[in-house]
């Protein structure tokens, strides 16, 4: 049997949502007969808690303890978490001190990628185009200064807090109004503030994942929210969302097809990502395309794309993440 601790929640704002991707995940292992799963809950301290309100601990002794000292050998671990701690790489730090396998990402990706100005650098390091911007480290005058420029030359920005996901902390902005109101918001979540020119653009995502140890890259799937508006957070996860979404984008020509797949394997080995991830693209009315970022975890709810893009190129999820648990623990041992 293979011990395998679902760790989901999380102290950020994507809490609920890391909960649901836990159910999709923990549907996909349910009925695998080498894997015994055990589900905990951890909050915003990094507390434990099973579905009985019992709490444990992950000890260095590659075990779960409950209060009254009873322990659990944990094998692998599956982070399902969206935002801090688990898609800022803190939790794999830990896991990989003790020396637990675990599914997703490492600390120093995770990391890089969940911080939208560190993306940024390394993706132009690796030569991948991504959107204009500029960085804002304070919201004092001299900085926001900055920004207003910014709003004048590009006429409509995104005004993004740097380490958030699911569109919190992202704001459209046309005015000088609105610009204030955004840094103030987008500062109240993030030391670091991002301010992007605002494009109309057509937004692809591409699954980018390992397969038996192939690095499996699909065709670009599409996200459109509705005309006005763009992908926010109700849009993704509200009941009654209005966003429509395309498992296979239509009408890209095969250069354009090619230089999404090309970016997204540069990035992919680049910055040395593992299992998993989800690469998002805007193609410009100009037939420009920008790599936006990348998503170390995607969200894997009933909606999202990542679980669709991978059944769709002929994978079954439940196959995929058993073989890849089958695969670290056996190297493990
Ligand atoms: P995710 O849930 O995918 O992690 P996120 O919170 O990391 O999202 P982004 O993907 O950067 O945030 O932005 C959220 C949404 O805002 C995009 O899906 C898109 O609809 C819109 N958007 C972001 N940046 C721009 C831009 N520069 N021009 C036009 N639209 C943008
Ligand atoms: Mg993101
Ligand atoms: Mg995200
Ligand atoms: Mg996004």
């Amino acid at each position: 049997m293979i011990n395998t601790l679902l760790i989901c929640g999380g102290g950020g704002s994507e809490h609920e949502v890391s909960l649901r991707t836990a159910d999709f995940i923990e549907r996909q292992l349910n009925h695998v007969e080498d894997i015994a799963l055990v589900r905990v809950e951890m909050d915003g301290n990094g507390r434990l808690t099973d579905s009985h309100g019992r709490v444990h601990q992950l000890t260095q002794e590659r075990a779960l303890r409950t209060e009254d000292g009873k322990t659990w050998e944990v094998h692998y671990v599956i982070p399902s978490i969206h935002g801090y701690p688990g898609e800022t790489g803190d939790l794999q730090s830990q896991l990989e001190l003790f020396g637990i396998p675990y599914y997703g990402c490492g600390p120093e990706a995770s990391k890089i990628c969940f911080n939208k100005i560190t993306t940024k650098l390394w993706l132009s390091a690796l030569g991948i185009d991504n959107t204009p911007y500029q960085f804002l480290c304070s919201n004092e005058a001299e900085e926001v200064g900055k920004a207003s420029m910014a709003l004048q030359e590009w006429g409509q920005v995104f005004v993004k807090a740097s380490n958030q996901g699911s569109s919190v902390g992202c704001y459209k902005v046309s005015s000088a109004e609105e610009l204030e109101a955004a840094l103030q918001e987008a500062f109240a979540l993030s030391p670091y503030v991002l301010i992007e020119k605002c494009l109309k653009v057509r937004e692809l995502e591409v699954a980018t994942y390992t397969y038996e140890g192939e690095l499996i890259i699909t065709p670009p799937g599409e996200v459109c929210a509705p005309a006005g508006t763009f992908y926010t957070y109700e849009e993704k996860y509200a009941e009654g969302s209005h966003a429509v979404t395309h498992i296979e984008a239509q009408g890209l020509s095969d250069a354009q097809l090619g230089w999404i797949r090309e970016a997204s394997r540069r990035a992919f080995i680049g910055l040395q990502l593992k299992d998993l991830s989800r690469i998002d693209f805007f193609l410009t009315d100009d037939g420009e395309i920008y790599l936006n970022e990348v998503n170390t975890f995607p969200g894997m709810t009933s909606i999202s794309m990542f679980p669709k893009m991978l059944e769709n190129a002929g994978h079954d999820f439940s196959r995929y993440l058993t073989s890849l648990i089958r695969a670290a623990v056996k190297e493990r041992s």
